[in-house]
């Protein structure tokens, strides 16, 4: 059982409810969050057929467990989430943003000429690690800091919102103080105390879908953000690892439309790592529009084989640009808008 307060719950009222379950034998686990706090249940709930604890001021609504994530299944809530980033940007909306911009961070003039090639063609959020998770040690680890710097100012030159990788618990903060999305890589699905660290924020999560993570499993990993008191949590399908060679991973298109059915929140996709390939990323993209993608992350380089990282699934600006024409035409086929 769930027990989930409205903001406006006074300290006294939720003592008092605290207090009344311990009475009646349950064993109470609090969380708060910046925007909701929510109280866990254990022990014998029949008690609370006699004293239902909806009628307890301070109280939203209470949620019997039912599936295994329970605030980010359809049954906590029905309607769809509309998770906004800023004015200009919301995901779950009918408006479907396409953020876009290379694998790593690798200079400020760089970024700043990708930023306006993706702004010019209709992105309107920008991408760029920072502190990128790479397989060798010896790879290109990301410029840290100064990298988001480059990444915040940027964003607001250009009028884009930014979302940057978080890998560590220790950087969340400072991640935080430059960009305005968090997000967990697919390595980092199942790092349990960076997802309640970002739960303790309010900033948009993208979170991916790990290598090899079942539906289930990464929709428990969301549950572990918005039981922190997190709401703003955005899936990423980003492709999975199958038998398959010929393709860095398989981007997994029912998952896109399973994690709709089952989940209130956002799902978006990422065609370039579920592909690794640029000459098939715009099939992958158009596909994940159309089974109701709610957004797009795409990585675009304007020297795609001198970057630094992932150049061979980096789309060249016009190649992008006309990637963006095609969306539009599939966007208003599904009743959307890019
Ligand atoms: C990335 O977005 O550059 C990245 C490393 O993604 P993923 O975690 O999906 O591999
Ligand atoms: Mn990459």
């Amino acid at each position: 059982m769930i027990v989930v307060l409205k903001s406006e719950a006074t300290e006294a009222q939720i003592q008092h409810i605290l207090d009344k379950v311990q009475k009646l034998g349950l064993k109470p686990h609090i969380s708060r969050g910046v925007e909701k706090t929510i109280i866990g249940l254990i022990g014998p709930e029949d008690a609370l057929q006699v004293t239902p604890l909806e009628i307890y001021p301070g109280v939203e609504k209470v949620i019997p467990v039912l599936s295994p994530y329970r605030l980010v299944s359809r049954e906590f809530k029905k309607e769809n989430s509309v998770i906004r980033v800023n004015d200009r940007i919301a995901f779950g909306d009918k408006q479907v943003p396409v953020i876009a911009g290379p694998c790593s961070i690798e200079s400020l003039e760089g970024l700043r000429r990708i930023a306006g090639q993706v702004k010019a063609a209709g992105a309107t959020a920008l991408r760029g690690g920072a502190f990128k998770p790479r397989t060798s040690p010896y790879d290109f680890q990301g410029l840290g800091e100064e990298g988001l710097k480059y990444m915040q100012a940027v964003g607001k030159e250009f009028g884009l919102a930014t979302v940057t990788e978080v890998m560590d618990t220790r950087d969340v903060e400072l991640i935080g103080s430059y960009v305005d999305m968090f997000q967990i890589g697919a390595r980092n699905m199942q790092n349990f105390s960076l997802l309640r660290e970002v739960g303790k924020t309010h900033k948009p999560v993208i979170l991916k879908r790990g290598i090899s993570a079942t539906i289930k499993e990464w929709l428990m990993s969301a549950e572990y953000v918005l039981s922190t008191g997190n709401f703003n949590v955005i899936l990423c399908e980003r492709g999975i690892r199958t038998f398959e060679t010929e393709t860095r991973n398989t981007l997994d298109i029912n998952a896109i439309a399973v994690a709709k059915q089952k989940s209130h929140l956002p799902v978006m996709a990422d065609p370039s790592h579920a592909t690794g390939r640029w000459g098939i990323v715009g099939a992958a993209a158009r596909a994940a529009l159309a089974a109701g993608g709610d957004g797009l992350m795409i990585e675009v380089h304007d020297n795609p084989q001198e970057a630094f990282s992932d150049g061979e699934q980096s789309l060249l600006p016009g190649n992008f640009a006309g990637l963006m024409r095609e969306l539009r035409r599939v966007a208003e086929a599904v009743d959307r808008r890019i």
